[in-house]
């Protein structure tokens, strides 16, 4: 049996905003089965929980907005990622401003944080999303698909017009073990010559080499270089993951993107829960072996009972 996760006591986690530059410090509590992802505005005084869901995403430009106007949470993506990554599927998260902290612009220290604050499980069984048949979304050369699967596979592409990227592609077979080794820790990335270009459009003010991987016309200006050799592909498998959670659910079926970002990520999720017959909600426990054991977590994370 595949049990229902949560985070084993309550944890704070301050950072910096990457858009707004601004002190920001989120709380995550323990939450009951089947409460899922829920934020909180805590500065906002009486406003409705942000349930990550892909219905309430309100913007994609740059990173995922859960919300709209006011009672919004930016840059959502990274956070939302560990947790999948990590098998948690319920968690109340108080924010007192409008975006998650960027930490150090990878999924890294989410996941150190939750690893010293444990993980827990809950007595229910996880529900999967097995997908039937395939979705595609289209936007221009852009594309997006999802397709039946035994577990969650991500085949994804970028195209890069730039020496130390140009064409990366990366085939991710999920597992918690795969994703804390290979994909959390990657870094989110951008073009030198961008930065003054999304400064003056008031975004990415806490924007640094502290939380980004930034390449002038040539190279990696970061004096610790990458990560991995291909450390940009792997953030893009990063953010589709956390993106896709947006559907709500674990996930069996395999994902393909080619120059996706989060507005197509966003429109496969929301294409997918227009076709209710693309899928099928089911209890872990009739899903093929492969797919439950992509959930355990290596030793020094393995959960405790709630
Ligand atoms: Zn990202």
């Amino acid at each position: 049996m595949l049990y229902q996760r949560t985070v084993a006591k309550k944890v704070t986690v301050t950072g910096i905003g990457i858009h707004s530059g601004k002190k920001v410090t989120c709380v995550l509590h323990p939450a009951e089965a089947d409460f899922g992802i829920q934020f909180k505005r805590i500065d906002l005084g009486n406003v409705d929980n942000l349930r990550a869901c892909a219905e309430i995403v309100g913007a994609t430009e740059n990173n995922t907005t859960l919300g709209s106007g006011e009672n919004a949470v930016h840059t959502v993506e990274h956070l939302l990622s560990v947790l999948y990554g990590l098998g948690i599927n319920n968690c109340f998260i108080e924010i007192n401003g409008p975006e998650v902290p960027i930490m150090d612009g990878s999924g890294a220290s989410f996941i150190f944080i939750l690893k010293e604050t444990g993980i827990a499980t809950l007595n229910t069984s996880k529900k999967f999303m097995v997908i039937l048949e395939p979705v595609e979304v289209r936007l221009d050369d852009k594309w997006a698909k999802i397709e039946p699967a035994a577990q969650l596979i991500i085949d994804s592409t970028i195209v890069f017009p730039h020496p130390i990227i140009k064409t990366q592609n990366l085939e991710f077979e999920f597992s918690c073990e795969n994703f804390i080794n290979h994909i959390g820790r990657a870094r989110t990335f951008g073009l030198f010559k961008d930065v003054d270009m999304l400064k003056r459009r008031g975004l990415i003010k806490g924007g640094s080499l502290d939380n980004a991987v930034v390449l002038d016309d040539y190279k990696v200006i970061n004096q610790e270089g990458l990560r991995f050799k291909d450390e940009f592909i792997r953030h893009k498998i990063l953010d589709v993951i956390g993106d896709i959670s947006l559907l709500g659910h674990e996930i069996a079926g395999k994902i393909t993107t080619y120059k996706s970002g989060h507005n197509l990520h966003n429109m496969l999720c929301r294409k997918v829960l227009d076709t209710p017959s693309s899928f099928q909600i089911v209890s872990a426990s009739s899903l093929e072996k492969e797919a439950v054991q992509a959930f355990e977590l290596p030793r020094a994370l393995a959960p405790s009972f709630h």
